[in-house]
């Protein structure tokens, strides 16, 4: 299908998926070609440079990490990595205690319902602070520990909430279960989904603590299609995925070396260069806010607690999808700042959590490394036009970009 050329556009929907980056591309193109079509569990020459290949792009992701390379397993992605930590943490217990958070993924959400509806599980889930208090979208380590028992098995937490970009307190979370841990004297098992997180906020420190985490590299500039999930050398996880045993017998199936490669890159470069682009990002984040200023438009989650690349906005009286179909229009593609707000009847999960009200516009605008200022400020020429528009006429369709 040939796409159609778009060189006005403005993408800021990193959040969601973010355009190759030109490196990743650099380093995946030699294991596309067919002459390095090895399959890294084959021995002959061809197999063991794809193996080679393959160890080197785990060996850059642990290095990164500052963790073992045996702890890096690849997946097809986050959702993959968060379901196959549940499904290992769960195993073995009549019915575990399970805490998580309101505001997490529907890959961390849905296979925690389904344990539930099971019997395998109960569950906790800590609500983030809501909106009109300064700490809006966090989940402080106060609720985690309110809700530990003798029973608890395992919490997830998500280093950086997708929709809102609120960053979680995770260090603190692993605190307080390392206090529980000791009364209680049995080991609970932490994930912690770092998809959102990875290569925007320091994460050295939860790497080396968790039990296991969930990372994507499709959002840093990596291909679709691959991710990780760190899970400790020491832990065994009875897979739902049963095969020839590649990764430890835990993501059984053929290796895709040029996508794990790519993971590599895109790992090690976003986490090698996290300050400096960072910094970058941030004062692209501030002029979107700043020029936001005085619109209808206001940021939900405020500084610190926001992670420099997503920015979540509301506006009263308005609808969310209208307004992400109107600044397509405009050329600029951003998401709706709730999962499943338009034209459902079901309120979102982010909705009830942090207490916006159903009648407020949500969108979340996310930034990466092609990102520019002069995409910033034809994002906030297209929200601004559009406020205004809404506030003369009522209805933002009739916005004229
Ligand atoms: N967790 C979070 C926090 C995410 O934002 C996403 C992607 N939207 C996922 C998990 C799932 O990632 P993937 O697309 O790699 O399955």
């Amino acid at each position: 299908m040939a796409l159609e050329p778009n060189r006005q556009s403005v993408y800021l929907d990193y959040a969601a998926s973010a355009p190759l980056h030109p490196k990743v591309r650099e380093a995946m193109d030699p294991w596309l070609d067919p002459v390095h079509a090895g399959n890294p569990s084959a021995v002959h020459r061809a197999g063991r440079q794809a193996r080679t290949a393959l160890e080197d792009a785990r060996d850059r992701i642990a290095d990164a990490l500052g963790i073992h390379p045996l702890d890096v397993l690849f997946t097809s992605g986050a959702t993959e990595a968060n379901n196959l930590a549940i499904a290992g943490a769960l195993q073995g217990d009549a019915q575990a205690h399970v805490i998580a958070g309101a505001t997490d993924h529907p890959s961390v959400i849905e296979p925690l319902t389904y344990a539930q509806t099971q019997g395998r599980c109960t569950l906790t889930w800590c609500t983030p602070m809501p909106v009109g208090n300064p700490d809006c979208g966090v989940i402080p380590a106060e609720h985690v520990t309110a809700a530990l028992t003798p029973q608890t098995r395992l919490v997830v937490g998500t280093l950086v909430t997708s929709e809102l970009g609120a960053i979680q307190p995770i260090s603190n979370w692993l605190n307080a279960m390392s206090v529980h841990d000791e009364q209680a004297n049995h080991p609970i098992w932490s994930h912690i989904d770092a998809t959102q997180g990875i290569g925007r906020v320091p994460l050295e420190d939860i790497a080396a603590r968790c039990t296991s985490m969930a990372i994507s590299a499709h959002k840093l500039g990596g291909p679709q299609g691959v991710g990780v999930c760190i899970v400790r050398r020491n832990k065994t996880i009875i897979s739902p995925i049963l095969g020839g045993g590649q990764e430890r017998g835990i993501r059984s199936g053929t290796i895709p070396v040029a996508l794990c490669v790519g993971a590599g890159e895109a790992i090690a470069h976003a986490v090698n260069n996290q300050q400096r682009e960072q910094q970058r990002i941030q004062v692209l984040s501030d002029s979107l806010v700043d020029g936001l200023t005085g619109t209808s438009w206001t940021p939900t989650v405020r500084s610190p607690h926001r992670v420099a690349n997503i920015v979540h906005l509301t506006a009263p009286d308005t609808d969310t999808e209208t307004a992400v179909m109107a600044l397509d229009r405009a050329g600029v593609y951003v998401s709706a700042g709730t999962a499943c707000q338009s034209g459902a009847l079901k309120t979102s999960p982010l909705i009830k959590a942090i207490g916006l009200a159903p009648t407020q516009a949500t969108l979340r605008l996310s930034m990466g490394w092609a990102s520019t200022t002069q995409d910033i400020a034809q994002a906030v020429s297209a929200l601004t036009k559009m406020a205004a528009g809404t506030a003369a006429t009522g209805n933002m369709g009739s916005c004229v970009f």
